[in-house]
């Protein structure tokens, strides 16, 4: 049953499909890749209507891990500002099952605000990934709340189509 009130992030199936093919494509299978997550300023604030690759707007920063230059910020900008949308978390893959953040990850959110979600996929994003396989974790201020396993297959809601 699709319980709106837990779950933090929304996206269609289509595109969640789509985004983990293209997270994959994009490391080759060998290095991490990773992306924005953005909604629609008028609509649902967690459903994903636009995804926004780190390497195309820092096309240098797949670099095994990501190294994302902080001067790319100003595209991702333009692009909420072009297609009136906001940023509302990002999505990364990791090597392995191990869907916990690191402690770079941890101590440098790609969007220090408050609710910001971070998505982690395993096995850099190679196959299908089923909810209970990501890892979800919200920065809260200074701190992170990370879901697991069931946990975090509650909070993600995937369907062929939101009202
Ligand atoms: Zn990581």
């Amino acid at each position: 049953m699709f319980k709106a009130r837990r779950s933090l992030i929304r996206m269609r199936l289509s595109d969640w499909d789509a985004m983990i093919a293209e997270l994959g494509a994009r490391g080759h299978c060998i290095k991490e890749s990773g992306a924005f997550l953005l909604a629609n300023i008028d609509g649902d604030p967690r459903l994903i209507s636009r995804v926004v690759y780190f390497d195309d707007l820092d096309p240098k920063c797949l670099k095994g891990g990501i190294h994302f230059d902080g001067r790319a910020y100003s595209k991702l900008w333009d692009v909420c500002k072009n297609e009136k949308c906001k940023v509302v978390g990002d999505v990364h893959t990791h090597p392995g099952t191990q869907v916990r953040q690191s402690i770079i990850d941890a101590a440098n959110p790609m969007i220090a605000q408050k609710g910001h979600i971070a998505l982690i996929l395993p096995d850099l994003g190679c196959h299908s990934i089923a909810r209970y396989e990501v890892g979800i974790h919200r920065y809260d201020g200074g701190n992170w709340t990370s879901w697991t396993g069931r946990e975090a297959k509650k909070r993600i809601s995937l369907r062929r189509r939101f009202p």
